[in-house]
């Protein structure tokens, strides 16, 4: 059930569920025939579950740790949304408030907001603390995606 991440086509509004398996894999939408792409947008975790589900997919993911309350957590998703729309298909961007998720947080030991995780397959492979700049996370992004 929480592998089921996103469920509707862009294009035609239908319900068509896909696993976290199948996120890099191209697929046409079974009501309309679009072709279906992962997460243009930062995808909002709603149950730590859905991070083990992710872990288990093929792509790197970048994950911003941050609160609503936040300044910086602000001002970085101007960023953080520009990575998502470019990178589609080449890494998840998720977006985890620590006030909803502490017991994640905890676990990724974040100490300032907002951080930045990088994780692929189950690892951190790299982090940052505090904002980044649209065109620093862009390049950074760039490092980051996958290459197999
Ligand atoms: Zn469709």
């Amino acid at each position: 059930m929480t592998d089921l991440l996103y469920g509707r086509c862009d294009a035609c509004g239908e319900d068509d569920p896909l696993p976290v398996s199948a996120l890099a894999e191209p697929r046409a939408c079974p009501h309309c025939g679009a072709a279906r792409l992962p997460f243009a947008a930062p995808f909002e975790l709603g149950d730590p579950r859905q991070l083990d589900a992710l872990d288990r997919g093929p792509l790197p993911l970048l994950v911003l740790y941050g609160a609503a309350w936040c300044g910086a957590t602000h001002r970085s998703e101007e960023a953080l949304d520009a990575v998502a729309a470019e990178e589609r298909g080449r890494l998840v961007v998720v977006r985890i408030d620590v006030d909803a998720q502490p017991e994640l947080a905890a676990r990724d030991r974040v100490r300032s907001l907002p951080t930045i995780v990088w994780r692929h397959r189950g690892r951190e492979t790299d982090r940052h603390p505090g904002a980044l700049q649209p065109e620093a996370l862009s390049a950074w992004a760039a490092l980051h995606q996958r290459t197999t």
